[in-house]
């Protein structure tokens, strides 16, 4: 039997909110659920009184949001899942059956995570995860959606790839250095080492090449700059800060947040009704979440979200960015609202961040790995 791990420090029971039914994701339909559902007295209601339920594109089933807003069309007014209530939870969609866990298939067996999408993951509430063992191992069954992670052929960047078995070794290297020096800064020296590892290596146009050997290299890199590697990696953590917002603004104004990061000019960010200049936006962020940032982290790199979508450089560097990230839009958020920065700040720049760049992200690829490009350069001099 496939063996599945679960986190120690993680624990969940739903808190029935209905926070993940409003998040305006893409939910996917199975084919012989739509059969199901499309027959039913509930969905032709909801057809009737608000429109379709589902959406399809190309050859993929998804549920239609509501009218005006990002919640499922099936989500009921107190919040609870239509389908769940009136016809039972086995009619409903794998990847609502599923959430908030996240399956990661590795060849030590299953990782059970869970998304901090979710309001009891973000607040830790309930019992250990593992209680839903038996639940999730029937979902497995039934071929819940899961991601892979292979023995081999894990990329780097460009076309440098390690195994997986490598990759545990970088994994305990981190957590050991974690423990002396708190998870941040480990990442960020991961993070940098490995930068200098690939930085001395000539691009591949063909082919591809397995640099596990040289990984134990890239913790005492001689050409690692000595100090701090997170205050190394500081002036990247500005840039991601700085694509992340631009694309808020209309393409005209990409230019005046890039001047401010070069010259330290003042920019508006509207959306926040912000106006600043990048030490002013940096000073936004508050240290009373740090705990919350590392647990959130720790979950993450326990739950292998670091190979799940490689490469895994990118990755690395995405996750030494994340607190600043978090806590930056945390303040934007309070600014915007009128008020001091409160958890409720902090937890809806976290949806945020679960939405575009971590678990569900769709914007990841581009904001980092243009970040990689600027710090192998840098490293290459
Ligand atoms: S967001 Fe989490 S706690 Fe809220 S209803 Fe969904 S699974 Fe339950």
């Amino acid at each position: 039997m496939t063996r599945l791990h679960f986190d120690p420090q993680q624990n969940y029971d739903c808190l029935m909110c209905g926070r993940g039914c409003r998040a305006g994701w893409d939910i996917p339909v199975e084919p012989e659920v739509v059969a199901n559902l499309e027959k039913r007295p509930l969905v032709l209601r909801i057809i009737q009184e608000q429109g379709p339920v589902f959406r399809q594109v190309e050859d993929a089933t998804f549920i239609q949001n509501s009218k005006d807003c990002p919640n499922c069309r099936l989500l009921a007014e107190d919040q609870l899942c239509s389908i769940h209530r009136e016809l039972g939870f086995e009619a409903k969609p794998a990847t609502c059956k599923l959430f908030p866990f996240v399956m990661t298939q590795t060849p030590e067996g299953i990782f059970v995570g869970t998304t901090y999408y979710c309001t009891a993951t973000r607040q830790n509430h309930g019992r250990n995860t593992s209680v839903h063992e038996a639940d999730l191992r029937v979902q497995l069954e039934h071929g819940a959606p899961i991601n892979k992670v292979a023995a081999d052929g894990l990329v780097i960047h460009n076309r440098y790839y390690i195994s997986y078995r490598d990759y545990l070794g970088l994994e305990k290297e981190l957590l050991t250095r974690a423990e002396a020096l708190g998870l941040r800064e480990a990442l960020a020296q991961a993070t940098l080492g490995l930068a200098c590892v690939m930085a001395e290596l000539p691009l591949l146009e063909d082919g591809v090449e397995a640099i596990g050997k040289k990984l134990p290299e890239m913790w005492s890199h001689p050409a690692m700059p000595p100090g701090s590697a997170g205050r190394q990696l500081r002036s990247l953590g500005d840039l991601q800060l700085c694509d992340y917002f631009k694309f808020s603004l209309e393409r005209g104004k990409w230019d005046e947040v890039e001047a401010a990061l070069y010259d330290g000019t003042p920019f508006a960010l509207p959306h926040y009704s912000w106006r600043g200049t990048l030490a002013e936006l940096n000073a936004l962020a508050d240290e009373r979440f740090d705990a919350d940032i590392d647990r959130y982290l720790n979950h993450l790199v326990w739950r292998k979200a670091l190979v799940v979508h490689p490469p895994l450089l990118p990755s690395l560097l995405q996750m030494t960015m994340l607190p600043q990230f978090l806590k930056v839009h945390a303040g934007l958020l309070a600014h915007k609202r009128g008020h001091s920065v409160c958890h409720q700040d902090y937890w809806d720049a976290l949806e945020e961040a679960e939405t575009y760049l971590v678990t569900h992200g769709r914007n990841r690829r581009v904001i980092n790995e243009l970040a990689v490009e600027v710090m192998l350069n840098m490293l290459r001099g």
